[in-house]
């Protein structure tokens, strides 16, 4: 095995992960940090022009206030989390994220305006944009703020170190870069982790020549939840995944077709699920009271596609793209018009896929599908991880001091707006749990605020925190084991052999070791069938999931013998361990709750129904001992700072 240099920085405050939430804090942090003489380091696994779930771009921003206020957000919020949510947190975001989208505008970001100038609306929250290279725009000015010789990219962060002194603060992270030998040591007195959410735990639909693809772009494996999670911070609702309703296979957006263009979705026999669960006696009212009030909640609208789809098999799940583009040019005042209104909707149509989610064009086009001729299908996708969307998972953090009141101020508010349980560690975007629907725009927004913070942390603990050295090679020796377990064992595979009888390269098989492709597989298929993926149409059981924690265990042991050949197969390895540790996370959380809150996320087959006495009121909370391997489950109250006036 090749010698690895070990490469030893040290900064005042480490960005873990500069995309959305990480751009946000090298813009804030940068002011903060030059005011007060402190040294930012920002580290990114990829590079950080492209990196994060905005890397492919994005049709529109998804959370902007306009002239709304911040408890109407709040509102908005807490109605499609279907009441769990913190409202410090959100009202937080929202009071400042107009300012981040006339940031993005003055970046350079190409906001849609009508002919007097306003902005253009997708839906009440959300503006179109000309977003292909939108993270490319935030990035560079996240770049311009530290300055490049701040960032360090492919270096893929492993884990956090705690001071030796006190088990309770950061001190320092370790991790390896993936284009050379070399592993890095951060030393700091404060980090924020803004390393995103998490795909591909549970089996994706895709399979074949489309295995990978998924809703979430693959490159977020869960980092931000296993580094705070093995730092020991409180985590809180785990067990609340996202489940996108996409166009099916390419996973395309909906967002244009169902809030700009109106169109309406209906089962494979025409019935219109959303118009009949919402009259009289229909589906919605048997989830009060938040099937009963606008906008319906993500995971209601996801459960009617799902009774056509699974309990009726009145599937696939229709849009009618071609009605709703002809409804909007009968507008027009005669055929000329009409034609020239057709041919701009089919264009806005598709760059809207060809801004964020350029393979469901390619799929269009390869499918010869014409969006103005007939309707397309939909799908629910696998869940993923993105506490920043429309799930809640992430890091259970202190909130603003000034939106406290006497009941929460012990509850939510530990000092540092944004910071974990750990002294030091802060976290942001999807590291943040119980403040959902931030999108890209508060996302950078909650970077924002996390740096601020963290830079006041920085000057307010001038004395560095010290890691113990002998933890720290023991990690190195862990990060660099598939390497040499591959090296060991490599002579004694299959790889390379040809069956002789069909002349047939023969697939890989050795008794020694699992490549990172069969552990993300397996970790796929214990997921699916245990835990609620679509495999078993998102039902589990205490049963079930007991069973998935006993696989999982086994799942956790076996990772010790993960095998890598070169760097690029190192961090799949480590982009695994990290998953693993989610998903036990997630599959303790959904054992916890014993209720069905989110149907259409997920359903628990031995708990229909949701109890809203006893767990509508409550977050589930967790927290790991690294040492001894155990999880502590707990509650914490939801606590409403706000009143909102029906
Ligand atoms: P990300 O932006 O994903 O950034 C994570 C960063 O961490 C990246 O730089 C990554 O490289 C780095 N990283 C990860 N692991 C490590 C590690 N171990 N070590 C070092 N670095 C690491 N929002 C909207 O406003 N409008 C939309 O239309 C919209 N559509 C979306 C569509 C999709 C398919 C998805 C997935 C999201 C969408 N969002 C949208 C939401 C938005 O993308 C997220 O809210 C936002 O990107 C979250 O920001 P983040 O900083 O937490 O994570």
């Amino acid at each position: 095995m090749q010698e690895f240099k070990t490469i030893e920085v040290t900064t005042d405050l480490l960005i873990i992960g500069p995309g959305m939430a990480g751009a946000g804090a090298c813009v804030e942090g940068a002011h903060w940090a030059r005011e007060n003489n402190v040294k930012i380091t920002v580290v990114d696994k990829a590079a950080m022009e492209r990196s994060g779930a905005v890397g492919m771009g994005l049709s529109a921003i998804n959370q902007y206030q306009g002239e709304n206020s911040p408890v109407d957000y709040l509102s908005y919020v807490r109605q499609d989390l279907m009441g769990l949510c913190r409202d410090d947190l959100v009202m937080d975001i929202s009071r400042h994220v107009n300012g981040t989208v006339h940031m993005f505008e003055k970046f350079g970001l190409p906001i849609w305006t009508d002919p007097d100038g306003n902005y253009v609306h997708e839906g009440r929250w959300q503006l179109m944009i000309n977003g292909e290279s939108y993270k490319a725009i935030v990035a560079e000015a996240g770049k311009n703020a530290v300055g490049m010789d701040n960032i360090i990219e492919r270096v893929f962060i492993a884990r956090l170190l705690l001071d030796k002194n006190d088990k309770n603060r950061v001190a320092g992270a370790i991790g390896f870069s993936v284009r050379d030998p070399e592993i890095y040591v951060f030393k700091f007195k404060a980090c924020i982790v803004s390393a995103g959410g998490a795909v591909h735990v549970f089996k994706p639909r895709s399979t074949g020549e489309g295995l990978g693809r998924a809703w979430y772009p693959p490159w977020n494996a869960g980092s931000s939840s296993y580094l705070t999670t093995t730092a020991g911070a409180e985590m809180t609702s785990q067990e609340v995944v996202f489940i996108p309703g996409r166009f099916k296979d390419g996973y395309g957006p909906v967002g244009a077709w169902f809030l700009l263009f109106k169109a309406s979705a209906t089962s494979a026999t025409g019935f219109n699920y959303m118009a009949e669960g919402l009259a009289e006696g229909g589906e919605l009212h048997n989830w009060p009271p938040y099937g009963e009030v606008k906008p319906i909640p993500t995971c209601l609208r996801n459960h009617l596609m799902m009774i056509e789809m699974y309990q009726k098999g009145d599937g696939p799940i229709f849009i009618h793209t071609d009605k709703a583009i002809a409804k909007i040019a009968e507008k027009a005042p005669d055929e000329k018009a009409y034609k020239k209104e057709i041919k701009k909707l089919e264009a806005e149509a598709w760059e809207d896929f060809l801004d964020m989610t350029i393979s469901q064009a390619v799929l269009w086009a390869a499918k010869d599908v014409f969006p103005e001729e007939g309707p397309s299908e939909i799908m629910p996708s696998e869940p993923y991880f993105i506490g920043s969307h429309s799930g809640a998972s992430g890091a259970w953090t202190s909130g603003p001091e000034d939106i406290q009141t006497d009941a929460s101020r012990n509850e939510y508010f530990w000092g540092y707006n944004r910071m974990t349980t750990v002294k030091g560690l802060f976290a942001a975007g999807d590291g943040v749990g119980v403040s959902s629907h931030k999108f890209s725009s508060g996302s950078f927004t909650e970077g924002r605020i996390a740096a601020k913070a963290a830079v006041k942390y920085c000057v307010d603990n001038p004395e560095r925190p010290e890691f113990d050295e002998a933890v720290v090679d023991s990690l190195k020796e862990q990060i660099l084991l598939p390497l040499s377990h591959y090296e060991k064992h490599k002579a004694y595979t299959t790889l390379g052999t040809t069956d002789k009888k069909y002349d047939l390269p023969v697939e890989e098989v050795n008794p020694n070791y699992i490549t990172p492709k069969m552990a993300i597989f397996r970790l796929n298929k214990i997921m699916d069938e245990y835990v609620a993926g679509w495999g078993t149409q998102y039902t589990c059981s205490a049963i079930t999931l007991n069973i998935a924690l006993d696989h999982l265990k086994m799942l956790k042991k076996d990772l010790s013998k993960l095998a890598a050949r070169n760097l690029h197969e190192l961090m799949r390895c480590w982009e695994n361990i990290h998953r693993v540790q989610i998903a036990e996370a997630h599959t303790r959380h959904k054992l916890y709750r014993e209720e069905t809150r989110w149907p259409g996320y997920y359903y628990r087959s031995d708990f229909k129904r949701m109890d809203e006495d006893k767990w509508g009121k409550v977050f589930v909370n967790s927290v790991y001992d690294a040492d001894k391997d155990e999880f502590t489950m707990l509650t914490r109250p939801i606590i409403h700072q706000v009143e909102i006036k029906e």
